[in-house]
């Protein structure tokens, strides 16, 4: 058999990478630690934007619209200050690929999956990469139980503690963030769906001046509450508190249907190369890089790299390698910092922000504009890296 390219990590961006791979013709062989047939927790990366369905669909032809049918598109968003609308704008259907769809990562990640299988992608469960050879010629990678597969490239694709990264003695460089986020997901009430739209309400009322964002996937919604610095995780962030808070933001009846809890911490870290100094291993995804989850940039910049790694592996050269590492990584920069700004309007380190908002949404209801400026901004930028060649990851 000729020499495989080793990918690690089954989530969704060693799959798209695996699948990226086996696009260009390349022989795979994917690592992953857990056993097949894990179940994997949680809604996690709700959005894949367009450019990521077409760089899915490159890769296996018709992914997207699998996944597009599966997933859900609302037409309308809406923002409320303290429990007053300020904005709310409802776009016509797409026609084509909708600019985004949303539905849980684990759903991605079988559809990932399927394709992986059916292009011809070896996959080795059970299979914990614990140490990292390089060589002139390629990678060696030893499990934990000792088996060692060759490669003639690696992508660690290994997640945010990746021990590929660790091996390679490179360092994630960055900040985290005070204070938490509880994220909880919640199946609908067959019958009574609450509308079908994406809602940010700054300053609840309800939540004693908490914010809340509600966004639906196929058979729930997912909210996610912003916590004050001084709050406890144990008073919001367990599945008793959120049936708790739960009401305030939408009404009686979902309490037996809460389906999964979990809490956050903003981390903006990159990792201080993309690759090693002989250009045999690329690290991709969370291996590579943390963003928050607002703007949806994790997994969507995840697939960007796992696309851009397979084309410089394909290409076969160092330099290939090497121009991979440097732009993803400075995409990858460009996507903290976009990130940071959002994080500055989310949880403002300067009291002038919170009395902007205030006066844009005292304002919003004469000046259309300063609505649209308090839902746009919890997100970021909306243009992408310069690096990422008129991409927006
Ligand atoms: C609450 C929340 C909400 C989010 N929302 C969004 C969103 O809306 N949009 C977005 O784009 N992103 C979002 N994200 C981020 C998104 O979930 C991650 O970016 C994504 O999971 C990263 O994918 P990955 O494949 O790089 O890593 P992972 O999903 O972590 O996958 C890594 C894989 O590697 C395996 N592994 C680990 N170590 C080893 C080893 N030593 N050997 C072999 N295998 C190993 C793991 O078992 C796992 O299967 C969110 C995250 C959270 C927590």
């Amino acid at each position: 058999m000729t020499t495989p390219v080793l990918v690690v990590g089954a989530g969704p961006v060693g799959l798209s990478a695996a699948l990226a791979l086996r696009a260009h013709g390349l022989p795979v062989v994917l690592l992953e630690a857990d056993p097949e047939g894990r179940e994997r927790p949680g809604s996690r990366a709700l959005f894949v934007h367009r450019e990521t369905l077409e760089l899915l669909d490159g890769m296996s032809p018709g992914l997207a619209l699998e996944i597009t049918e599966y997933g859900s598109t609302w037409h309308t968003k809406r923002t409320l200050y303290r429990g007053r609308e300020v904005y709310a704008r409802t776009f016509p259907p797409p026609t084509g690929t909708p600019p985004f769809t949303s539905l849980r990562q684990v759903d991605t990640e079988r559809f990932l999956l399927t394709a992986c299988r059916d292009a011809g992608v070896r996959f080795v469960w059970d299979a914990k990469v614990t140490g990292v050879r390089v060589d002139p010629a390629g990678v060696t990678l030893t499990d934990e139980s000792g088996r060692t597969w060759t490669g003639t490239h690696a992508v660690a694709a290994d997640g945010a503690r990746s021990a590929v990264r660790r091996e390679l003695g490179i360092p994630l460089e960055g900040t985290h963030g005070d204070g938490f986020h509880v994220v909880a997901d919640i199946a609908d009430i067959p019958g009574a769906e609450l509308p079908l739209e994406r809602v940010f309400h700054y300053e609840h009322p309800g939540l004693g001046g908490r914010s809340v964002m509600r966004v639906p996937f196929t058979g729930g919604f997912q909210l996610d509450l912003q916590c004050r610095d001084d709050d406890a995780p144990e008073e919001y962030g367990s599945e008793d508190a959120v049936r708790r808070w739960l009401p305030a933001v939408v009404g009686d009846g979902y309490g037996e249907r809460v389906l999964w809890v979990s809490t956050y911490r903003f981390l903006r870290k990159v990792a201080a190369s993309f690759t090693d100094p002989r250009h045999r291993v690329l690290l991709v995804g969370e291996a590579a890089h943390l963003f928050p989850p607002f703007g949806a940039r994790g997994m969507n910049s995840g697939i960007a790299d796992a696309a851009a790694a397979a084309r410089a592996i394909a290409d076969g050269t160092p330099d290939a390698v090497a121009s991979f590492a440097e732009l993803r990584r400075s995409a990858g920069l460009f996507n903290s910092a976009a990130a940071g700004t959002a994080l500055e309007h989310l949880r403002p380190t300067r009291s002038i922000v919170r009395v902007k908002q205030r006066a844009a949404a005292a304002l919003a209801p004469v000046l259309p504009r300063c609505g649209a400026w308090l839902e746009h901004a919890p997100y970021g930028p909306r243009h992408g890296s310069p690096a990422a060649a008129g991409r927006k990851y």
